[in-house]
């Protein structure tokens, strides 16, 4: 069966995640990826062999740059099957009239509103929600981390409520710009935050609120989560649901932070020292008087990159069986 044709628009902290994962499937291929400008990104995908698409103003500069494009982005989305945007957060919604010209699927991420896709998208929740749909959106690292815990849970035990508190990564590490270095920061300071309410357009049967705070270090986000059940279980139990889940890792021997789980990324070779599982704290999954509690640490840059695939791979109708296609994706990028 012929591949689907992917196309990778802003090759950014994800966009270029998502070009290597898919590359990596046997189902699925990249066609393209675009930058804006030939900065040193353009020049690592030019040297990776991805073709390269600029808006049409700028194809000279790529020309001078000594890595000449292949044609516009106008000219990429027409040739894909599904495009991936995974530009900025707010400047998605401006590609989706391109997009519905050119007559392709788009995919966008968590930084877009879930009314522009209509569709919110984490595989282990609603993967089979999303055959054959035009438009998906992959909800952020956040709502990522909390669906991938909460839904099996709920399934197995019941959730009556859930609280969670989120210590924010101030930003990506390879960003100068932004901050705080030495400040924590409420965000926002009016509650909830939106990460709650965004499970709700995963999930939306779950009671959830949140709070958040931005700290000063890039590596990952933590979690406090906090669960009302509704059948009785034990902190035992929880681990074995938890542990059933492929894309959910649990850390002990010794790691009792962010920067160690990112070591151990870094010491199993993955790319990029990329951590694409929830990472669970083992001893931390505790049950109090009826409630569930546990800690568990997201890797913002690479969380949501499996999930586009799977997203990819149900909206072409590659596999109709969401486990099926969690298992073909996390073989094929080596989780
Ligand atoms: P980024 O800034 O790292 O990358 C965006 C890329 O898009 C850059 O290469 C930029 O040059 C390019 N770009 C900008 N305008 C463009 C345009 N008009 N056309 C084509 N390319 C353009 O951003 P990111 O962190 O990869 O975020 C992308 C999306 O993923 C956002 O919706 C964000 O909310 C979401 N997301 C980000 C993270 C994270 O932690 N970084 C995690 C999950 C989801």
């Amino acid at each position: 069966m012929a591949k689907a044709k992917i196309a990778v628009n802003g090759y950014g902290t994800i966009g270029k995640r998502v070009a290597d994962a898919v590359q990596a499937q046997d189902d699925m291929e990249i066609i393209g990826i675009s930058k804006t400008k030939p900065n040193y990104e353009a020049a690592v995908a030019h040297q990776l062999g991805y073709d390269i698409y600029a808006p049409a103003a700028n194809l000279e500069a790529f020309e001078k740059a000594g890595m000449p494009a292949a044609g516009s982005i106008e000219e990429m989305v027409e040739k894909a099957d599904v495009v991936v945007d995974c530009t900025p957060g707010g400047i998605g919604k401006s590609n989706k009239a391109l997009y519905e010209e050119a007559g392709v699927k788009a995919i966008w991420q968590g930084g877009e509103d879930h009314e522009l896709a209509g569709y919110s998208f984490n595989a282990v929740s609603n993967y089979e929600g999303a055959l054959g749909l035009d438009f998906v959106r992959v909800v952020s690292c956040n709502t990522t981390g909390l669906c991938r815990v909460i839904y099996p849970i709920d399934k197995a035990f019941g959730v009556k409520k859930v609280r969670v508190t989120l210590a924010r990564r101030a930003t990506d590490p390879n960003d100068i710009k932004k901050g705080p270095i030495n400040a924590i920061v409420p965000d926002p300071i009016k509650l909830p935050s939106h990460h709650g309410p965004d499970v709700k357009t995963v999930i939306p049967h779950i009671n959830i609120t949140s709070a958040a705070m931005k700290i000063p270090t890039t590596l990952m986000h933590l979690h406090t989560v906090n669960m009302d059940l509704k059948n009785e279980c034990t902190a035992e139990d929880v681990r074995k649901v938890l542990g059933s889940q492929s894309r959910v890792r649990f850390v002990g021997q010794g790691i009792s932070s962010t920067a160690e789980i990112i070591e151990v990324a870094r010491d199993i070779k993955r790319p990029r020292n990329d951590m694409w599982e929830n990472c669970v704290w083992q001893d931390s999954v505790t049950m109090h008087e009826g409630e569930l509690y546990f800690f568990q640490a997201i890797h913002q840059e690479s969380i949501v990159v499996p999930e586009n695939v799977d997203a990819i791979r149900a909206m072409m109708e590659l596999e109709s069986d969401g486990a099926k296609s969690i298992l073909k994706t996390n073989k094929a990028i080596g989780l």
